[in-house]
């Protein structure tokens, strides 16, 4: 059999999962059919992706009563699209991992409701509870820009932002953290500041993830985590979600000057640091991940024959495609 149809019977036997997708907003386009977008129900089934986690995405805004009211009502509103995919006929909304696998086991591509920025809750943690009930599996504690929770990788000078706000996480971070950790809800270390992430891994019960980061030693900036924040996140049982984002991957990157290769690099920097149990795929579709060769879902196969052609075996690319965020989120369960 010539090799490329082995990588894809061995592809196809996997149960691939993509930790971080953006959905449309506004609704441009409907998710269920063809688009121009890098994902979507046809090229999940085009590029054998079998779960994918979908945002949504809070942009930080200002830290005010209003501003926590707008964040709040547009992460209901996401949400209310999101499970609004997942309950269409053509996938399955999965919040366990269980449903993940009964999802992939019925060959049904799976939606796993998670939301990007910890403003969308503002000061209130009784909103996680609210997130929740949607199936929310993951809250990104802060995207760029500080919030009432913690301090962001990325001040932003725009609102206001000095480098640091609260030195790492704030009181009310800690008690969203111990509300998440409650309710099943996975903390997403990707976008905080470097002190908020090694505090996160301290105050957080279970293992936490990073759903859509680089490695630091591969690509100086300050969205990637360094082999000491690695260190941290192996010891307590977490998982670095690879994103292909071409500027994190490499420096001066770009869709046409990126390729899975550089990609890959940062996936065996982590085996090599930290283990084959610590890294994963999030590939930030939709949200300025993109790929000269896996420039949407239905590529996905790519994937796997770069990690195949790296000398990865069946068992462990398995790992990689989402075994180890599903022990993360089956540790919270
Ligand atoms: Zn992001």
């Amino acid at each position: 059999m010539p090799d490329s149809l082995i990588t894809n019977a061995l592809h196809q036997r996997l149960l691939t999962l993509d930790s971080h997708v953006d959905i449309p907003w506004p609704e441009a386009e409907d998710p269920f059919f063809p688009s121009r977008r890098c994902l979507d129900i046809p090229k999940m089934r085009e590029g054998g992706l079998k779960s994918v986690c979908l945002a949504a995405y809070i942009p930080q805004g200002a830290r005010t009563r209003e501003g926590f009211e707008a964040a709040t009502s547009r992460a209901m509103a996401m949400l209310e699209t999101i499970t609004r995919i997942g309950r269409n006929p053509e996938a399955r909304l999965a919040a366990s991992v269980t449903e993940i696998e009964q999802a992939a086991a019925e060959h049904w591509p799976a939606i796993i409701p998670v939301i990007e920025n910890g403003h969308a809750m503002g000061e209130d943690l009784s909103n996680i509870a609210r997130f929740r009930a949607f199936g929310v599996r993951y809250i990104t504690l802060t995207h760029n820009g500080h919030n009432a929770l913690a301090d962001s990788a990325v001040a932003r000078r725009d609102l206001g932002d000095g480098p640091s706000l609260h030195g790492g996480l704030s009181d009310l971070g800690r008690a969203a953290i111990f509300e998440m950790n409650r309710l099943g809800i996975v903390v997403d270390v990707s976008h905080t500041a470097r002190t908020a992430m090694l505090e996160a891994i301290r105050v957080s019960k279970f293992p936490v993830v990073a759903s859509h980061s680089c490695v630091r030693a591969l690509c100086d900036h300050p969205r990637n985590l360094d082999d000491e924040q690695l260190d941290a996140l192996a010891a307590s049982g977490g998982v670095i979600q690879i994103t292909a984002v071409p500027f994190f991957v490499q420096r001066g990157g770009s869709v046409e000057n990126t390729s899975l290769e550089n990609f890959c690099n940062h996936i065996d920097h982590v085996v090599q640091r930290i283990g084959i149990e610590h890294v994963g795929i999030g590939s930030d579709f939709d949200g300025g991940g993109e790929l000269s060769d896996w420039r949407h879902a239905g590529q996905s196969v790519n994937v796997t024959a770069e990690l195949v052609r790296r000398g990865y075996d069946e068992e462990q690319i398995g790992k990689i495609w989402g075994g180890n965020f599903r022990r993360v989120l089956k540790a919270s369960e």
